[in-house]
C-alpha cells in the first residue's frame, strides 16, 4: 500500500486519546468509522478497496484524490477490533 503510504506521508500521529505514536498502517474508513489495517493482507481487517459502507476506502493511484481512509493510532485500532494491526 505505498500508494497510500504517499497520501497519507506523517509518519507519527498525533492521537487524541494516546498522544504522539508511530503509525503502523491502521486506518479507518471516514465515512463509517471502520477501522482496517494495510499491512498485511492475509490478517483480518486488511483494508478492501471499496469499504463495506460502499464507499472508495483505498486511493486507486497516487493522483487519486476520492477515498475515505484516514490514518488512525493503532492503540485505537487495537481497541475497536481486538486484534494488532499487521504481522500475527
Ligand atoms: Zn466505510
Ligand atoms: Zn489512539
Amino acid at each position: 500500500m505505498s500508494n497510500l503510504r504517499d497520501h497519507l506521508r506523517q509518519r507519527a500521529l498525533d492521537c487524541a486519546t494516546h498522544g504522539k505514536t508511530p503509525w503502523t498502517g491502521t486506518i479507518c474508513c471516514a465515512r463509517c468509522k471502520k477501522p482496517y489495517q494495510t499491512e498485511d493482507s492475509k490478517a483480518q481487517h486488511y483494508a478492501p478497496a471499496e469499504c463495506s459502507c460502499g464507499v472508495t476506502l483505498m486511493p486507486a493511484s497516487k493522483q487519486s484524490k476520492k477515498f475515505s481512509a484516514r490514518a488512525i493510532c493503532s492503540t485505537c485500532f487495537v481497541g475497536l477490533t481486538g486484534t494488532r494491526p499487521g504481522k500475527a
